[in-house]
């Protein structure tokens, strides 16, 4: 299927790896010229350049933690114009209920609510201003079903969640779309660290954590990123003029609900 997107621009945060990085791809493989974020520069010019290599797209890094007033300062002065923007960042610790203090919810909900928050408010404007724009933001399954040690990102993504609810539905009507990709277990270095915590808070092995996580899954294994970039092209495709303030999930089954 064309895409309908080559020639477009596009912002990637947090994509030097894992799901940012897969949707990054499979948007350069449609065509489309990229700015790639992440904090550590040297993966993330390795990552540019495969890119450039294989799909022949222009892609731009900008190596800051986006998360931050001065890295989003940058992303934003290198994105001015684009027309799809891809917010992500990496998600917080897990923990229990009462490990978690004011200054542990702010960097939660900076990172997975305001930080996303602040570069639409940037970069709508332009978008608006052209009459076409897409916005993916990276979530989690946790916002449809919680994850019970992963209580500072249950709380910051459903918080951002809200915002696009009713922000999608502002802008429109101008040709912007926003919606939610919500992933549940891929096989990223994430869901690595999250298994590894599992197998030392349990006192059982990282594989023993690991099968034991992946028997509840229906589809009987982790997604790839490939399978999250594709969805996540698609949703910043033509072709998805008509989805508005969706929340998906891409999580082989896993959120046991009807609806
Ligand atoms: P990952 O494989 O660990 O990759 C994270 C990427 O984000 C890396 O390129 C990393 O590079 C970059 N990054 C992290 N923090 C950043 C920051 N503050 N500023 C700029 N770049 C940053 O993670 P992932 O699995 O792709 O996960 C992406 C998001 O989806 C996370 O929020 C995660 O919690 C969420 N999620 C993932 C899963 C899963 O199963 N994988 C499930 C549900 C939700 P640097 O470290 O160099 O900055």
């Amino acid at each position: 299927m064309d895409l309908g997107i080559a020639g477009k621009r596009a912002l990637v945060c947090a994509s030097s790896k894992g799901l940012g990085r897969a949707c990054a791809e499979t948007l350069a493989a449609a065509g489309v010229d990229l700015v790639l974020n992440a904090r550590g520069a040297e993966a993330l010019e390795e990552t540019a350049q495969m890119i450039r290599t294989a799909h022949g797209v222009s892609v731009d890094t900008v190596a800051c933690d986006v998360t931050s007033v001065e890295g989003q300062a940058q992303v934003i002065a290198a994105a001015e114009g684009v027309d799809i923007l891809v917010n992500n960042a990496g998600g917080p610790p897990p923990g229990l209920w009462s490990d978690w203090g004011r200054e542990d919810f702010l960097k939660a909900l900076d990172a997975n609510m305001l930080t996303p928050i602040a570069m639409m408010t940037a970069l709508l404007p332009g978008m608006i201003d052209k009459g076409w724009g897409r916005v993916v933001n990276i979530t989690s399954q946790s916002v449809k079903a919680p994850i019970a040690i992963l209580g500072l990102s249950n709380s910051a993504r459903t918080g951002l969640t809200g915002y696009v609810a009713g922000t999608s539905r502002q802008v429109a009507s101008h040709g912007v779309n926003i919606n939610n990709l919500l992933p549940g277990s891929h096989a990223t270095d994430r869901i690595d660290a999250l298994d590894q915590s599992t197998a030392a808070r349990e006192g059982i092995s990282f594989d023993q954590a690991r099968a034991a996580r992946q028997s509840s899954i229906p589809a009987g294994r982790d997604g790839k990123p490939e399978e999250f970039g594709a969805a996540c092209a698609f949703l910043c495709s033509q072709h998805a003029g008509f989805i508005v303030g969706q929340n998906i999930l891409l999580d082989g089954g896993n959120v046991n609900a009807t609806i």
